[in-house]
Formats: C-alpha cells, structure tokens, sequence
C-alpha cells in the first residue's frame, strides 16, 4: 500500500529495525516519558480502552518512532504507519482509517506536514471516530458520517509548535523527547554492540557515545562506521584509540559536533562577528534550509550551549570561540 510509508534506505532501516528495542522496559533513558507511558498504557489496558491520542515530538534520531512501535507492542494491538507528506487527498487518509481494525495504532510521521484538507477530516475522526466525507460535487455533492473503529493516532514531529493548535488540541497525551546523556548512550552503544558481536571495550563504547550528539541513531551509525575501521585497521577490536582515531576520520569532533555544526558555528562567528544572525542569513550562508538548521542542526547547539536564541538572531557564546581555540570578545555570553 504506497500510503504506508516507504523505506528511505532498505538495508540501514533494516539494521535500524534490529535493534529497536520492543518493550518499554529496553527503551533506554527518557525516564519521565517511560514513567508516564508505563502509568498511561496499564491504565488504558485495565479499562479495556484504546490508549488516548499521542504526540511524541523531539529532534530526529531521538527515538519516536521506536516509541510509537513500543507503545502497539505493550498494548497488545497493531502499528499501522504513514508519513504526513504521503497523505495527499482527503481521501487519502479516509482510505487508512477505515482500514483500521479496533485498537489499532496509526503513526503518523512528520504530521506538522499533513496537507489542511486531510487535516480537517482527521479532526471528526480523533474526536469522535467518525469521518465526514463528501461525495460528489457541485449542487450534487453530499455528505455522509461513517463510524470508525477506535483507534489511537500517534503522531510524530520535530516541533509541537509545528502543528496547528486545533490538531495538537486533540492529543490526550504529549511527550517530548530529550537528548541522551553520556551514560545513556553507553548503554545504548553497548546493547547494539552486544547484538551485532562487536568486540569492543568500555572505553571504546564510551568514546562513540559521548561523542554522538545526545542521539541513538547516531550512536548506532558511528559504531557502524568505527567498527569498519577497527575491522580493517585495528584486528576488529574497538577501543578507545580505535574510537577516537575512526571519530577523527569521520569529522566527528570532541564534542561530537560533525561538518554541518562546525560550519554552522564557524559561519555565526567568522562571517557574522558572533551574531546575533537572522536565521534566513545563516541558512543562506550555510546553504542549507531554514527547517534543518531549527529541527536538526540548532538544538543540539543550542542544549548545549554553543549557540543563544535571542529576540535578534542567534548568537555564538563564549565556549565557541574556545571551542575553536579562539579568545571570546568582550561582550561574549558565558
Ligand atoms: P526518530 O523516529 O525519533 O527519528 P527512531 O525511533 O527511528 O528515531 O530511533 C532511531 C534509532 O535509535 C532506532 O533504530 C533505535 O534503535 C535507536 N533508539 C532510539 N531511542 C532509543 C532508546 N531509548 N533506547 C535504545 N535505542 C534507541
């Protein structure tokens, strides 16, 4: 069915798929979230009811997707899955709800992207489980009520403050995902090391996590990529040496921040004077768009304090220029 949403990459979504954890209980960190859900989920299972309506929001890499397949896992029911862009007409989205079973999970990916049209049949059918469709046109056209089974829409972003607030109104249930911390993601680092027999020591699993922007996904890339350069320059074992040399061949620096951070906090202070930068100057400077630099590169940065949001633009602050062993001007934010 081309409305579910397709692979971007077969053979990277199918390792990614390996080592999903599928109980909550394997889902690493995130402990406010995971308290919450444990609370939600048995409390839904007792009364014999659908979960409530779930926004997970949080940067890419974080784990929603992981989330949305946990929470069908514990409830005992089935995850169908779509992406907001792939959901073009009304009837798009008609066609998949009524294709739900009871007690279905629909995800919704990237659903800040659903078209207004589908958008405005979605409402009816959280409310209510009912969707109002109209059939014809002109003088001719009418409208009919259909029931739908009870379902739980998940819905997924980089932003709540992407949606439109009669559509993030309807979700009985928002979390947001945070970055990990460094013993997280060891954690994280050594059980898909565990799965994938990847010889490696604690200070090797160390390095890779600390240096992996708070993110599993890109926790489990980089061990990906540095268990390649031990296997071909260092007998396959991964330690911290091995770690650190494959990190630095990777770009990846002491920080963790990779090509686009560096140039991103390189542009802020060399080109701007530190800011404060507009962030349509910067998305022309770095030639990237607006929306990767908010949703993906920036808060990272900015959680960790290499770049400030004021009301006149962005601004480097004074652990930037000592990141890049240059001495802060004066009036440098600490
Ligand atoms: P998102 O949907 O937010 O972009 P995903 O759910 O696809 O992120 O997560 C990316 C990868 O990171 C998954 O393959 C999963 O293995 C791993 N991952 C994410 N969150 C966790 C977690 N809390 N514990 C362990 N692994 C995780």
């Amino acid at each position: 069915n081309p409305l579910f949403k397709p692979d971007m990459n077969p053979d990277e979504s199918l390792l990614e798929r390996t080592i999903r954890p599928r109980r909550l209980a394997e889902y690493i960190g995130q402990m406010r979230v995971r308290e919450q859900l444990e609370i939600f989920i048995s409390a839904a299972r007792q009364r014999n009811e659908p979960l409530d309506h779930t926004l997970i929001f949080g940067p890419p890499g974080l784990g929603k997707t992981t989330l949305a397949h946990i929470l069908a896992h514990e409830m005992g029911s089935q995850l169908r899955q779509t992406s907001g862009p792939v959901l073009e007409k009304a009837g798009d989205l008609a066609a998949l709800l009524t294709n739900l079973n009871a007690g279905d999970l629909l995800f919704i990916d990237e659903i800040h992207r659903l078209n207004p049209v589908v958008e405005e049949i979605l409402y009816p059918a959280l409310e209510d489980f009912q969707l109002d469709i109209i059939i014809g046109d002109g003088p001719a056209a009418r409208s009919i009520k259909l029931d739908l089974p009870p379902f739980t829409l998940i819905g997924a972003t980089t932003r709540a403050g992407l949606l439109t607030s009669p559509l993030r109104d309807r979700f009985g249930i928002v979390q947001r995902l945070e970055y990990y911390n460094t013993a997280e993601l060891i954690d994280i680092v050594q059980r898909s090391a565990g799965i994938f027999n990847i010889p490696a020591d604690l200070n090797g699993i160390k390095e890779i996590a600390r240096r992996s922007r708070g993110t599993p996904r890109i926790a489990n890339r980089l061990l990906r990529r540095v268990r390649d350069y031990a296997q071909v320059r260092a007998a396959g074992h991964i330690d911290y040496h091995v770690a650190a040399a494959a990190l630095l061949l990777l770009n990846v620096d002491d920080c963790g921040f990779d090509h686009m951070d560096q140039r991103l906090l390189h542009i802020i202070i060399h080109q701007f004077a530190g800011g404060p930068v507009g962030i349509d100057s910067l998305a022309a400077a770095l030639g990237e768009e607006r929306g990767t630099i908010e949703d993906v590169i920036e808060p990272f940065l900015i959680q960790q304090g290499y770049i400030m949001r004021t009301p006149r633009g962005r601004v480097a602050t004074a652990a930037t220029y000592q990141h890049f062993g240059l001495t802060p001007p004066n009036a440098t934010i600490n």
